[in-house]
Order: C-alpha cells, then structure tokens, then sequence
C-alpha cells in the first residue's frame, strides 16, 4: 500500500502514520521527522533547515526532493509507504508524481485528515507543553497555519479535481480516527 496523508499541522498525520506503519508493514516516511533528524545531527542541510523550520516556513523544495529521492532509494519502500509531510505544495505534488513514475510506482491514496481550526489550534498548544518544538510556539503555529492555507490547501484541490483524494474526519479518538482511515483505503482490512 502506498498512501499519502494530508492534512493541517496537528491533524493527527504522525500518529496515525505510526499506526498505519505497523498495520500495513510499510515504512513511515515522515519529512518533518527526516529534516529534524539532520538537525540534530548537525548537518549541512539540518542548519540550513533549522531556522526556516522554527519560523514555520516551508524548507527549500531542493533539499526535500533530495532528502525524499535517498529515501526513496532505499529498499524497504518497495513494499509500500505512508508519506506524511509531502507534498506540501503544488510543485511537490508534481515532484512526487515524477520521483514514483521513475520507480514506476503510482500512490494509492492520498488521504485527508480534516480537523477544524479551533481544534487544530488547541492541539498544537497542548503539544507545544508536551514536547518543547520550536516550532510550536504562537508566532511559528500561526506562519504554520497560513502556510498551510496558501501552499498545501491548493495540493489537496488538486487531488480531488484528479479523482485522487479520500477525505476522512480526524475528529475523535485516536482509534476511531484510525478505523475510519483503514475503512476508506482497505475496507476488508478494518475492523469493528
Ligand atoms: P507539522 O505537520 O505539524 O507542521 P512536520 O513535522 O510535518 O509538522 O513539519 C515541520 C516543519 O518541517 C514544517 O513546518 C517545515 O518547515 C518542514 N517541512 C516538513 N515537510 C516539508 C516539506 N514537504 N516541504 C517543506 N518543508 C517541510
């Protein structure tokens, strides 16, 4: 299964990513979890990213596309993917459509977790205590938000005017939520 989740910051896409990974046996592939990776390492690319990422701003589509086509190269995403960060705008959406027909695969799904904004607001604040992000302070969760509007809100019209998208309500609990998404992309997988 190779699927795409989308959806705003604080949808839930990583903690649903965790579980669809261990259901489907396909690797996570997370971009927000890749770039912060080489932030702690350190690297050249994790400085360049670092501080784009504490402002909420989009990273360079370069340095994602590189990042994704190594990770990409890897084995074990033969077997599948739930991509979670990507695309995050019209020309990763067309980027990703180029780096799967190079590997002459195709996605199944793209699906959407829709949340609405006050709740999205309150998630990343109970977060932002829990977890210490930088980029979960007011000023980033707002550029975050805006961003979202304008860059990643268009990829999601985009997938629905190609027939691509499978919207699902990311309201409930965590299970609930993660049956609704194994019901709409595997129905004769999903249980209760
Ligand atoms: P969230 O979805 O909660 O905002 P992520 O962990 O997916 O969190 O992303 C955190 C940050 O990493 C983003 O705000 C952005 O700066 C950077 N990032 C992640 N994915 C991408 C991407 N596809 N393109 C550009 N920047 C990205």
């Amino acid at each position: 299964m190779r699927l795409v989740l989308l959806g705003a910051p604080g949808s839930g896409k990583g903690t649903q990513a965790a579980r669809l990974k261990e259901y489907l046996q396909v690797p996570h592939i997370s971009t927000g979890d890749l770039l912060r990776a080489e932030v702690a390492a350190g690297s050249p690319l994790g400085l360049q990213a670092k501080e784009v990422m504490a402002r909420g701003d989009l990273v360079s589509d370069e340095i994602l596309l590189g990042m994704l086509r190594d990770r990409f190269s890897r084995d074990d995403t033969r077997a599948g993917f739930i991509l979670d960060g990507y695309p995050r705008n019209l020309a990763q959406a067309a980027a990703l459509d180029e780096l799967l027909a190079s590997l002459g695969q195709k996605f199944d799904a793209a699906v959407q977790l829709t949340v609405d904004n006050e709740q999205i607001v309150e998630r990343l604040a109970g977060r932002a205590k829990a977890e210490g992000r930088a980029d979960d302070a007011p000023d980033s969760v707002r550029k975050r938000l805006q961003v979202y509007d304008q860059q990643t809100a268009p990829v999601i019209e985009f997938y629905r005017q190609h027939g691509q998208l499978t919207v699902v309500d990311g309201v409930g609990s965590l299970e609930a939520v993660f049956n609704r998404i194994v019901e709409a992309i595997a129905p004769e997988k999903a249980v209760g």
